[in-house]
């Protein structure tokens, strides 16, 4: 359960937090053409808070917001100082921000006329998201039944409420058989990503990743991809095959809610030692440096509260 924080910023408020309600008649509610984001603060080595790449997650909320046809009433850099304020008032030092918009009450039906656009933001404390253990020892995955939409259909850039339908149906197919994380091909038949994680695999100390196709460009992913670079690795964007991954000697996730978490099993068969790979754990390591403020090169990823 989400634990209860004290303030949820709502169009342009604070309230309290068993005051953030919607009416049931809410556009989204019914239709799900709403847009939101997933953004962690960290506690740094230096004892200060610092979000992750504040920027880049802002921007992708407005440029879901516009593939979505939604116009979101504040500025990027409202919307930005709202992200810290919330993290600020609610007394936290590090944790978990859910910026969301959504289509509000007015008329019924798909065309949405003049309904307005309302948007909150939620902070909460949250750990890792596929387990501690996961982090350190990898997790178990499945491919899903389940597809990535049509690049025509579903707007995989964004991240539009409704899109994650799909990846809640696949996330719960494999849980259900006891896995713990669902990943998705796409209609290609291709490797596409996880239920909310992009994918990364190694062989031969190359780092290979999904092509921007049918996947979210995700802002770790990025991320490892610069860290990567750094410490002197070949990453390729590149499609490749469910048993190209079987074969990969390291496989890993990575995602705000997930960070990086090694794969250590994938539809049963083992993935290099079955344990967190070296090459996966040097990524991980630097990237939790990063996160903490302890590589000034990355500085301008940190937005200090
Ligand atoms: N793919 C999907 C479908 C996601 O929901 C997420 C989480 N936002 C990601 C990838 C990873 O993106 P990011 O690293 O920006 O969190």
């Amino acid at each position: 359960m989400v634990e209860k924080t004290d303030k949820i910023w709502m169009d342009g408020k604070f309230v309290s937090f068993g005051d953030a309600n919607v009416h049931i008649l809410t556009h989204s509610m019914h239709y799900g053409v709403g847009v939101f984001e997933g953004i962690r603060c960290y506690k740094c080595s230096d004892g200060r808070s610092a979000i992750f790449r504040l920027k880049e997650h802002v921007d992708r909320l407005f440029n879901s917001a516009k593939i979505a046809f939604m116009e979101i009433p504040h500025s990027r850099d409202e919307i930005a100082e709202a992200c810290k304020e919330t993290v600020r008032i609610n007394g936290l030092k590090e944790g978990y921000i859910r910026p969301l918009a959504w289509i509000g009450q007015g008329v019924m039906g798909l065309y949405p006329g003049d309904n307005p656009v309302n948007t909150a933001i939620i902070v909460w404390p949250w750990g890792a998201y596929l387990g501690e253990e996961g982090l350190r020892k990898g997790i178990r995955v499945k491919i899903s039944s389940f597809v990535r939409g049509n690049v025509n259909s579903m707007m995989s850039k964004a991240k539009i409420c409704g899109n994650y339908v799909n990846s809640v149906l696949a996330k719960r197919e494999v849980v259900k058989m006891g896995y713990d994380e669902a990943l998705l091909l796409d209609t290609e038949g291709y490797v596409s990503e996880g239920s909310g994680e992009n994918v990364f695999i190694i062989r031969d100390g190359l780092i290979k990743t999904t092509p921007l196709t049918s996947i979210l460009g995700g802002i770790t992913r990025d991320a490892v991809m610069s860290i990567a670079a750094e410490l002197g690795y070949s990453v390729v964007e590149q499609r490749f095959t469910r048993d190209e991954l079987y074969c990969a000697e390291e496989v890993f996730l990575t995602g705000t809610a997930a960070e990086i978490t090694p794969i250590r099993e994938v539809d049963d068969r083992q993935i290099g030692a079955g344990e967190r790979g070296p090459l996966t754990k040097e990524i991980q390591d630097a990237f939790f440096e990063v996160v903490k403020g302890n590589k000034p090169r990355y500085e301008g990823w940190l937005s200090y509260l």
